[in-house]
């Protein structure tokens, strides 16, 4: 458990083959209804690889706990050592070559933050090439609902242009951080003074967050194409 409510998972292929992967990708599980009907769901590629499309040992997801969920049942009692179908990679939320931006916006709430802990690599590239800004907007209820945040925090210490924002809706840390804001995602992206000129932004996780983040930016002046969106719905 890497949250109260969230289960850090890693899987290996059962034919012990590697996975190839572009960070911000997701997976399918699939599974059956106990009628028997077919369905699946889809996680992001937690796995920090090499920051390109060398392929990589292990499929790390993060899965949040949804109430009566059929996925997170089958998940969340999974044992060590079981399997599940999978298939993949899918979608199209990635870093793109073509982009010349000098900073990225990567907004996400809860395991919607996982696309971005696969990007770090690839990130770290972008920052060393071409000199890119990147800042990270996570919105939690509270710090212990920060899943991976000392790796962010981590990584910012150790890459300049790289910055990390905590925005923390519903409780403060007890010895609050530099990097903490108080408030949703929208608090931090304002203080971040969206520019059409200089960014690229990303938009991950609850569907609600991605709405009002997207207008936000839109009322800003950026294009739709450098808004980019992954949004967790249940695909039933
Ligand atoms: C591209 C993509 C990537 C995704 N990546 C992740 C990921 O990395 N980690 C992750 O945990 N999830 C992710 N999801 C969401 C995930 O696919 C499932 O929808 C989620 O795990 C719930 O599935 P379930 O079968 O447990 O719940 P379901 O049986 O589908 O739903 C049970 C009930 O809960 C409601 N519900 C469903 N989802 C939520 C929710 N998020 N919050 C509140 N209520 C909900 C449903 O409307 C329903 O009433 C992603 C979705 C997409 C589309």
């Amino acid at each position: 458990m890497i949250a109260p409510s969230v289960r850090h998972m890693a899987f290996e292929r059962a034919d012990g083959a590697p996975f190839a992967f572009l960070p911000g990708q997701f997976i399918q599980v699939h599974f059956t209804y106990a009628d028997g009907k077919p369905t699946k769901r889809s996680y992001s590629v937690a796995t920090v690889g090499a920051g390109d499309a060398t392929p990589v040992q292990r499929v790390e997801v993060a899965v949040s706990y949804v109430e009566g969920g059929a996925a997170t049942e089958l998940l969340g009692n999974l044992k060590d050592g079981e399997s599940v179908d999978a298939s993949g990679p899918y979608g199209r939320f990635c870093l793109m070559d073509a982009d010349t931006n000098k900073r990225y916006l990567l907004v996400a709430t809860g395991t919607g933050v996982t696309p971005y802990r696969a990007m770090l690599p690839q990130l770290r590239k972008l920052m060393d090439a071409r000199g890119v800004e990147v800042a990270l907007v996570y919105g939690a209820r509270n710090s212990g609902e920060l899943l991976y945040g000392d790796e962010f925090e981590a990584f910012a210490a150790e890459n300049p242009n790289f910055h990390f924002y905590a925005c923390l809706s519903r409780e403060a840390r007890v010895h609050p951080r530099p990097h903490d804001r108080r408030g949703h995602v929208q608090v931090g992206l304002e203080e971040l003074k969206p520019n059409a000129e200089t960014d690229v932004a990303y938009l991950c996780g609850n569907p609600n967050m991605v709405d009002q983040a997207f207008a936000q930016l839109k009322d800003a002046g950026l294009p739709i194409p450098h808004i980019r969106r992954e949004k967790y719905v249940s695909s039933r």
